[in-house]
């Protein structure tokens, strides 16, 4: 198939645009005026004429979690609730319209944060009020609590608190479980979850795709596998059936091996990649989340001096599956919130940094920082896979969670690039959603989607707009080792790229955030 589009306004690099692309076989094989283009043609060349629109690479989301994504959008939605009552309320909502529901009821996305008057963590017994005869669980929307009703507690037989290795069963007064799990705990509800089946799990994959598509997304590196869980056989399957069909996505997994062993076994048996789905890099999770008081840090939390977070891996842990992956050549991303946990994985980087480097080790979240931990990054070359949407809820509470200096030098997303460091973007769906255009104006203005505040928080880490969308492009490329053929509207780049309502490069910054995508291609096809 070849294509020519011509007189539009299409980005290539900093400041270099040009005005046609020819097109053949999904691959990008000539650019230039339109001129010059457009006397390629030949018989059977499709034509398109671009009047003028601004055209971008389809944005690559460097980490979220594609699959998990697209079954939060299908289940209740508590996001952006205000109150314990409006989640419950929600709750009910949804088993009144959903009488078919499968007998397990999950949902996602609650943040005491966000409600107005009681700022507290909901309990088992704000979720009976939604039902006692199924179980149900609701995680928090950073993912690393969840609250589960009376029933769910009875059918995974949980009727003591403790602490799980790197997570906790909270109780209440009277003694016993509330309902509330933080990090590893959670895993003791996975019992409570239907079987998949491939064939469901290829439907959801294909439904978060389109709507992925209709953001402008083409690429993106998901974390849903957690190899050695059984879920996760089917899920892969499922990708692999996806990426065989009619996929309009790539897909590049970074995964979680439950043990070392299981990992050196996963790569004896090695993986197939293709265009469309690669095995990317190990993925660890070292600490929690800033909302919920879990990040590792090194001191304790400014608004509650009891903790300092938890680590969800020893360092010794980290070591060990870092040498692991990279004895056996494999990249390592890690999830990374506080600083202790960031320190916690330099740490373990600055031990193979003959090897790491090369491998592309990178962190994932990178949020509390300070220059000499990101001086450290840039010394390793560590990657930093960030998430500038995670500022519509943070800059409310940073200051608060770890005090004026420390958040001072925190989500620093512009020093990182002085530095040197190489940056992507993503969203880590379900946490926050993949629109992208709220992304770049997180990033841009440093303001959360209501333009809070004014002027921006701490607006010297201000990104212009070119770094922003090289971020959700070429760098999220560069994260999978794809940068040669990825990322650029360049001759030998793959023809991902879509078609904007209007010029993110002229606009008033405020305005980024409405932007919409008006066409998406992917491999040469408009889909
Ligand atoms: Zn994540």
């Amino acid at each position: 198939m070849r294509t020519i589009l011509h007189s539009g306004k299409i980005y290539q690099e900093k400041g270099k645009f040009c005005e046609a692309l020819l097109i053949e076989d999904g691959v990008i094989t000539k650019t230039g005026s339109s001129e010059k283009i457009l006397m390629l043609y030949e018989d059977g060349t499709d034509i398109i004429d671009l009047m003028d629109s601004t055209v971008v690479p389809g944005f690559n989301d460097s980490h979220l979690h594609f699959y998990y994504h697209g079954v939060t959008m299908a289940s209740v939605n508590v996001y952006g609730s205000t109150s314990v009552e409006e989640v419950i309320e929600k709750g009910r909502d949804y088993l009144r319209q959903h009488p078919h529901h499968s007998g397990y009821l999950w949902g996602r996305g609650w943040n005491q944060n966000q409600f107005v008057g009681e700022k507290r963590m909901l309990t088992k017994d704000d979720i009976d009020k939604i039902s006692v005869d199924i179980p149900i669980v609701l995680g928090r929307a950073c993912g690393h609590v969840a609250v589960c009703n009376s029933k769910a507690l009875e059918l995974a037989n949980i009727n003591e608190s403790g602490i799980v290795e790197g997570g906790e069963i909270l109780v209440g007064e009277d003694g016993l479980p509330n309902g509330l799990f933080t990090e590893n705990a959670i895993d003791l509800l996975e019992c409570l979850k239907p079987r998949l089946t491939v064939e469901d799990v290829k439907k959801q994959i294909e439904q978060i795709a389109k709507i992925a598509n209709q953001r402008g997304i083409t690429s993106v590196s998901t974390n849903d596998l957690h190899m050695g869980d059984e879920n996760s056989k089917i899920i892969e399957q499922a990708y692999v059936q996806y990426a065989s069909e009619r996929p309009t996505v790539r897909i590049n997994h970074q995964i979680c091996y439950n043990t070392p062993e299981i990992l050196k076994a996963s790569v004896a048996k090695g993986f197939k990649s293709t265009d469309f789905l690669r095995y990317g890099p190990l993925k660890i999770f070292t600490d929690g989340s800033l909302g919920a008081r879990t990040a590792l840090m090194r001191t304790p939390y400014a608004d509650d001096v009891s903790t300092r977070g938890i680590a969800c891996m020893t360092p010794e842990q980290i070591d060990e599956y870092v040498q692991t992956a990279t004895d056996l050549g494999m990249q390592v991303v890690a999830h990374a919130i506080g600083d202790g946990a960031m320190e916690n994985v330099l740490n373990a980087y600055a031990k193979v940094i003959d090897l790491g480097k090369s491998l592309r080790h990178g962190i994932i979240h990178c949020q509390i920082t300070d220059h000499d931990i990101l001086q450290r990054m840039s010394d390793l070359d560590v990657l930093a896979l960030v998430q500038p949407i995670f500022l519509h809820a943070d800059l409310h509470i940073v200051e608060d969670r770890v005090g004026k200096q420390l958040a001072s030098s925190s989500y620093a997303f512009k020093t990182m690039e002085d530095l040197g460091i190489h940056v992507s973007y993503g969203s880590d769906a379900p946490v926050e959603d993949f629109n992208v255009f709220e992304g770049i104006h997180c990033a841009v203005n440093r303001q959360d989607l209501m333009s809070y505040p004014s002027v921006g928080y701490n607006p010297k880490e201000k990104v212009d707009v070119f770094t922003a969308i090289d971020n959700y492009t070429v760098e999220g490329a560069y994260a999978s080792f794809e940068e040669q053929q990825k990322g650029r509207l360049m001759t030998g780049h793959f023809a991902d790229l879509i078609v904007l309502s209007d010029d993110i490069f002229t606009i008033p910054t405020q305005e980024i955030k409405e932007l919409q995508v008006l066409k998406t291609m992917v491999h040469g096809v408009f889909v």
